[in-house]
């Protein structure tokens, strides 16, 4: 047995030897030829020589092993709907997609962009695309429809998929409305738009010629044989925006066959699923993890995917606990967001059900506090394992690897340097950090197969936004700040961008966060760095309570305040203490639910919170207003 330290080095230090052993999980319609290709750095091409397809690798060789294996399983609170579709179902509905793409136009190349609630249609779209070497651009269904024709016009699509409406919380969200805008703002509005009606908007307007009814084209392809497109291994499959917190989000252009390998072996090493499993993503599609392990992963490993529409608490809190329950969930993966959310439920909820298939539950996207990590893993009684990474890198970057070594998890921290990376911390000059010293964390390139190639149509961007926070060594920036401890384990303190310069200390949001979220009357927490003239800069708090009327009067605030400050001086020092505590009842987040404290910090700062096209709920920043208004 390999243990994780040396599993590392050897895809290190025998990176073709190591990458090549794990190409042998997919199937290649012919055999790469070199391994790595780097000739041209940053730039990197995996597998060269090597053709394959992602849909053969999701779906074909699957339904002719296993034809009557559970592939899809779709859940909708929203809609009330429960399907379960087999691998030989979703090979016949992919190939009836692709058939319908080809009757519409799409070419080996082309761009699609599918904009579609959590139905199985959406799921169909992508594999109907990866299947004809059409590439596809997901973008999350709801978004307005500014930010649907920017993502249009960078994309260029020949086609777009949609439906009439996507549901959320129990309302109806008009997208075929929204579709029609985006396309009249657009400059390169698509040839067609095919529509899933489901009947939730009755009355959409149809452009003639352009607007096509998929359950009409869906009949005429009743026995549709669509073959697999065999691909190079670098050319794209996808595009895919990253999430905006920080600003203009950059296309992310994935490759073919090092995501295939990429994504099986993760499966393998890290979340370990396989054949007659299920896995539970409660993601989006329009995120990285929806793409990633809602829909190949778990698909490529011969698993069974849930698909899931609805919210962590509709129609109760225990809803994501039943479908474990149901479906014999053996691999679940989620956010810190949504475990933060059901924190502030019963627990009963949890403990009613029978959870006994779950190995293991996986949180990624956003820091993992140490007070909620515990909370979860204590409460499930199985390992919680936070992972850390970005759109950038399709697949984790810090991780346990349960998969290859069973380690200890320490809580608040996502262990690891996965195989593959060459992950470092590094200062300001470029120099490398010792343990127990914060730095940017970077990726000594090559980047491993699975992460992105370039930023699509502009490979100048890649290389300016990604490869240039040294003049040498040559790294891959990840902009965000992180510390190691004697034992190797990892936490990431923030974005580079938010760290706070307290009188020449420098401190990470997320280490305030972490000593605020100590105080047992706390859900949740953003801290923020906001100028000041004597200190340079100090951090203030913006907290949401377990029980919203516990600071209802001034005084319960004020108390409220000093015990979080005591906690903040127990955790870190005074040096860390905020300036001021706010209470609100939500934080402004993006709608990946990660936190927008560049907009808090904006307001906190009297300035204009600027581009907010992600934001979930603008009436978060509005009690923020009024609560600094009250104080000033
Ligand atoms: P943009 O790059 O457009 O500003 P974004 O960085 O939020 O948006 P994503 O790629 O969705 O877009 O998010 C990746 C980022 O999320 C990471 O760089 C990191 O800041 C944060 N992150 C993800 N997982 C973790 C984790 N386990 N712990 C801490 N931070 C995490
Ligand atoms: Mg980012």
């Amino acid at each position: 047995m390999v243990g994780y330290i040396d599993f590392h080095r050897r895809s290190i230090e025998d990176r073709e030897g190591f990458w090549r052993d794990q190409s042998r999980l997919v199937d290649w319609q012919q055999t790469p030829q070199t391994i790595c290709d780097y000739s041209r750095p940053p730039f990197v091409k995996w597998f060269v020589g090597g053709t394959t397809n992602l849909c053969h690798n999701a779906v074909d060789r699957h339904a002719a092993a296993r034809p009557r294996d559970p592939a899809l399983i779709y859940v909708s609170t929203e809609t009330d709907t429960e399907r379960t579709y087999s691998y030989a179902d979703l090979l016949c509905e992919v190939e009836r997609m692709a058939a319908i793409f080809i009757e519409l136009g799409v070419k080996r190349g082309d761009r699609v962009l599918i904009y579609m609630p959590m139905i199985p249609e959406a799921c169909f779209a992508m594999l109907a695309c990866a299947r004809i070497g059409a590439v596809h651009s997901v973008v999350f269904g709801g978004f307005a429809p500014a930010s649907l024709a920017t993502r249009i016009d960078d994309a260029r699509p020949v086609l777009m998929i949609s439906a009439d409406a996507g549901m959320r919380g129990g309302k109806a969200i008009p997208y075929k409305h929204l579709v029609d805008d985006a396309c009249r703002l657009a400059e390169h509005p698509p040839a067609h738009v095919l529509i899933v009606d489901r009947g939730i908007d009755k009355g959409f307007a149809r452009t003639e010629g352009r607007d096509v009814d998929y359950a009409e084209m869906r009949r005429k392809h009743v026995d549709a044989a669509v073959p697999v497109e065999w691909l190079e291994s670098s050319e794209p499959s996808y595009i895919l925006y990253t999430s905006g917190t920080t600003g203009k989000p950059k296309g992310v252009q994935r490759d073919t066959g090092g995501y295939c390998v990429a994504l099986a072996a993760s499966m393998q090493h890290l979340f370990t699923g396989g054949p007659g499993e299920t896995m539970f993503v409660t993601s989006d599609i329009g995120w990285v993890v929806g793409h990633s392990y809602i829909i190949y992963a778990p698909l490529i490993a011969g698993m069974a995917t849930v698909m899931y529409e609805g919210t962590p608490i509709r129609p109760d809190a225990g809803v994501w606990w039943r479908i474990v329950e149901k479906y014999r969930v053996n691999v679940m993966f989620s956010a810190p967001t949504a475990i933060r959310v059901l924190k502030k439920q019963d627990t009963a909820w949890l403990h009613s059900c029978d959870l006994s298939s779950l190995k293991h539950l996986f949180l990624a996207g956003e820091p993992l506090d140490e007070t909620t990590h515990r909370w979860i893993a204590e409460e499930l009684d199985i390992p919680v394992i936070d992972n850390y990474w970005q759109t950038e890198t399709g697949w984790p970057i810090l991780s346990a690897m349960p998969g290859i070594e069973k380690t200890p998890i320490k809580y608040g921290s996502p262990s690891f340097p996965v195989y593959g990376y060459d992950l470092r911390l590094f200062r300001e000059d470029g120099s490398e950090c010792g343990a127990n010293e914060k730095g940017v964390v970077g990726i000594v390139p090559p980047l491993p197969p699975g992460c992105m190639t370039t930023v699509w149509g502009q490979d100048d961007r890649f290389v300016s936004t990604y490869f240039s926070l040294f003049k040498d060594p040559l790294v891959y920036s990840s902009s965000d700040w992180g510390i190691r401890d004697d034992d190797g384990y990892y936490t990431i303190l923030g974005r580079m961008d938010d760290v706070i310069n307290v009188a020449g200390h420098r401190l990470g949001t997320r280490e305030i966060e972490e000593a605020v979220q100590t105080h047992p009357g706390v859900a949740e927490v953003a801290v923020v760095g906001v100028a000041d003239d004597v200190k340079g800069q100090v951090p203030m708090a913006f907290a949401v309570l377990k029980d919203a009327g516990a600071a209802a009067t001034p005084e319960e605030a004020k108390r409220l305040e000093a015990e979080i400050s005591r906690k903040v001086d127990e955790w870190l020092g005074a040096i860390g203490r905020p300036a001021r505590v706010f209470f609100v009842s939500g934080l402004p987040k993006t709608r990946s639910g990660k936190m927008l404290r560049r907009a808090i910090q904006a307001l906190a700062e009297g300035r204009d919170p600027g581009d907010l096209a992600t934001i979930e709920d603008p009436s978060t920043l509005q009690q923020i207003r009024d609560r600094l208004s009250e104080t000033r």
